[in-house]
């Protein structure tokens, strides 16, 4: 396994669309375990192909808490196929945009398809921290972030904060 160096904003690939896994080949396998290795090391609860800088459908999570033994998913071409209507609003940060953290609000339950390790076709029902993380982490496969669902002032202040920063570390 190896560690994979993270994509940043304002990073285009972040705001592109992954396209769907064909095929659970050995090659797929080692990329989701060496998303969860790097998920692991940052530390995070979840991971997107695309903050990796590959465009495949591919996301690993661990949404349990310190006290509960490791639960890691990997998903592969992950869909959202019914949401709640309650909404849940939640702090969220991202391994992309890091030190920016922000409430967002979600639906709170969540239903997914996705295939398996061995490309079996799921489904999950998520509620609580899991549901947050599934649909953050969908959103990264279509370009999408969470800056996305806040308001337009706070997402612009985070988007001049980042740039400041990035030029800073360039000089
Ligand atoms: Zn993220």
């Amino acid at each position: 396994m190896a560690l994979m160096p993270l994509v940043l904003l304002p990073q285009p690939v972040l705001r592109q669309v992954a396209q769907p896994v064909n095929d659970i080949t050995d090659d797929i396998l080692q990329l989701a375990n060496d998303m969860a290795e790097t998920m692991y090391a940052a530390p995070g609860i979840g991971l997107a192909a695309n903050q990796v800088g590959l465009l495949k459908r591919v996301i690993v999570m661990d949404c349990a808490r310190d006290d509960e033994p490791p639960a890691l998913w990997k998903m592969f071409n992950p869909e959202i196929i019914w949401l709640s209507k309650e909404n849940t609003k939640m702090e969220e940060g991202c391994l992309s945009i890091p030190g920016h953290n922000a409430e967002v609000v979600r639906p709170s339950e969540v239903h997914v398809s996705y295939l398996d390790i061995e490309g079996q076709k799921q489904e999950m029902q998520a509620t609580g921290l899991l549901a947050a993380c599934v649909q953050h982490e969908i959103d990264h496969l279509n370009g999408v972030l969470f800056l996305d669902h806040l308001s337009r002032l706070k997402r612009d202040m985070i988007m001049r904060k980042v740039i400041k920063e990035n030029r800073t570390q360039n000089d």
